[in-house]
């Protein structure tokens, strides 16, 4: 099989868990994956809710926001994966949604705590917000700037718009995006028991962080996602 068949073939299925996670806003939201050759990022088309992601529907998108393969209308938000990829050499994917609980636990100012497994695979340190705007990240300013709030993290939530997360592949930063909903839907349950809430430390959640949320258990864990979808 061709590599560009692949990596679409990558990008529809991480954009398919996405949808079939919830992560999805109605056609907003996107997954990308950096070209081999350096050209961009192969990301989904506009207009199509993630669930509805096909091969033929992921297209490679420049730096300058130039089509250079495939179809289809563009994403405004392209820059949020372009300036990544251009900030971070060690990135290889990137996932952009607007998940409901993230969306709700950054804009009530409320720090992600490692209350359950999930956010230890991100804290420490804090997942860092980005108040610069709330609106769309549609210049290349605007990505660089969102890079820059991101740093070698792995996450970063965009206040009173939606998460970012990124991984050295796809694979691993649509794992990412997953975990901070689940962690950010933990914090409001931990939360909403109005008890005397405890978290684990900094030092353990760096080891739970291997234990559990190693490499190979994050791939496992994509291919049981694989599994799932209908
Ligand atoms: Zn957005």
């Amino acid at each position: 099989m061709p590599i560009t068949e692949d990596i679409r073939g990558l990008v529809s299925l991480a954009s398919r868990i996405l949808g079939q996670a919830d992560q999805g806003d109605f056609i907003w939201g996107h997954a990308s994956a950096r070209d081999s050759d350096g050209r961009g990022v192969w990301i989904k088309q506009s207009g199509l809710g993630l669930a509805e992601v096909t091969p033929d529907r992921v297209h490679l998108v420049s730096p300058e926001g130039e089509v250079l393969a495939g179809e289809g209308p563009r994403h405004l938000e392209f820059p949020i994966h372009t300036e990544i990829m251009l900030a971070r050499p060690d990135v290889g994917g990137v996932v952009h949604a607007h998940s409901p609980h993230a969306v709700a636990l950054a804009a009530a100012g409320v720090e992600l705590r490692p209350v359950s497994h999930a956010a230890t695979y991100f804290v420490p340190p804090s997942v860092p917000r980005f108040t610069e705007t709330t609106d769309l990240i549609i210049t290349p300013e605007l990505g660089r700037s969102v890079a820059k709030t991101l740093g070698d993290g792995s996450a970063v939530f965009l206040v009173n718009h939606g998460l970012v997360t990124v991984g050295p592949d796809l694979q691993t930063a649509t794992f990412a995006a997953l975990l901070l909903e689940t962690a950010a839907e933990q914090m409001l349950r931990t939360i909403a028991y109005r008890g005397e809430p405890v978290w684990t430390n900094d030092d353990e959640a760096l080891i739970k962080r291997e234990h559990i949320y190693n490499d190979a258990a994050v791939h496992t864990a994509w291919d049981y996602l694989v599994r799932q979808l209908p």
